[in-house]
């Protein structure tokens, strides 16, 4: 008899930025570039040393240089839909962070170890469209901002686009919890209660960073989560940005659930978002191997957690990568190559 082939280790959810000298790639505000945060991500990540002539080809080198060189099987690397109108139609002027799907489409053509996530806003006038070529392009996740796309997921007018996802088998990831990184339309779109109306069509749902505040904000969205995790068996949760400094505390809270919670909890970083050191050096040691590439040194401090032996391959079972599979035309092919000829 021979032993199942491991799950691959995921990383369901890490970020591609574009500054904007091809707006159709995507493009970041004016206000955004200025953003202190911005400045201090590309001064904290090292962006100038990477191989490129512009901004957003050494944001790309240096994307696929880590995720190539990491100790993980695949990451999905996340689009970034814009702001919509009421009508349905794309507001460029109210959207301050875009990355197109067709480029995390290319990236994953360029790098098997890169997973398209798309991103839709449901408002757009043709996001089912979207989603059915998304979908047949490749890509299993979608994401959806709820506080920067200004989506409110708990609108009956996006029934059709959640059923639809539910029917292809397409996981959806809502944006839940407070969010700083960039402007935002509304922070109470962000409360995991209101992700009610996309579980109740049955598909898979995330819910990123698990309604997670920083210790500065008004409200705290977690005690939602837990308690829409009990309710709902098809929704997960993930770890992004949970290893950051201003959340020192919810890594320890989110370990402490119980087995059946925990059992749903995925592994994502938020890269470009580099995970803080100091509050982990007890569990990771002063100079871990894995600081080298923040991929491995945010899954290293996850994994000194007790999110279960499965926690870093929870998110290839989600979204039906499976490390045997031999088909050509899906992206589990490609990975699965990958898997394969590593081994
Ligand atoms: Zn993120």
């Amino acid at each position: 008899m021979h032993d199942a082939p491991p799950q691959p280790t995921i990383d369901c959810h890490t970020h591609v930025f574009c500054w904007g000298e091809n707006p159709d790639d995507g493009y970041l505000s004016q206000k955004t570039r200025r953003a202190w945060l911005t400045r201090l991500i590309m001064y904290l990540t090292g962006l100038k040393h990477e191989a490129g002539d512009s901004i957003s080809e050494k944001i790309r080198s240096r994307l696929l240089r880590q995720v190539r060189t990491s100790r993980l099987d695949a990451a999905v690397v996340l689009a970034q839909d814009a702001v919509y109108r009421e009508d349905g139609s794309r507001n460029d002027d109210a959207t301050h962070f875009y990355v197109s799907n067709d480029y995390v489409l290319q990236l994953a053509e360029e790098c098997p170890q890169i997973l398209a996530g798309c991103s839709i806003n449901p408002v757009r006038r043709d996001a089912l469209l979207e989603l059915e070529r998304c979908y047949a392009a490749g890509a299993r996740l979608i994401k959806v901002h709820t506080a920067i796309q200004g989506v409110d997921p708990g609108l009956a007018r996006f029934n059709s686009f959640y059923k639809l996802a539910a029917e292809l088998g397409v996981v959806l990831m809502f944006h839940t919890g407070y969010e700083h990184s960039c402007t935002v339309i509304s922070q109470q779109f962000t409360d995991p209660k209101r992700l009610e109306r996309p579980l109740d069509f049955g598909g898979n749902v995330i819910a990123a960073h698990c309604g997670t505040c920083a210790f500065f904000d008004r409200e705290d969205y977690y005690p939602n989560f837990v308690e829409m995790m009990h309710l709902y068996d098809n929704l997960y949760g993930d770890t992004a940005v949970m290893a950051s400094s201003v959340r020192w505390t919810a890594l320890k809270k989110l370990s402490l659930e119980s087995d059946s919670l925990k059992s749903r909890i995925l592994h994502g970083s938020d890269y470009p978002l580099p995970p803080g050191r100091l509050p982990y050096l007890k569990r990771t040691g002063l100079f871990p191997p894995e600081r080298q590439n923040p991929l491995d040194l945010d899954l290293r401090i996850k994994q000194s957690f007790n999110f279960g032996p499965q926690y870093a391959s929870r998110a290839a079972e989600l979204l039906g990568l499976r490390a045997e599979e031999k088909t050509v035309t899906q992206p589990t092919t490609r990975f699965a190559a990958t898997v394969g000829s590593a081994s």
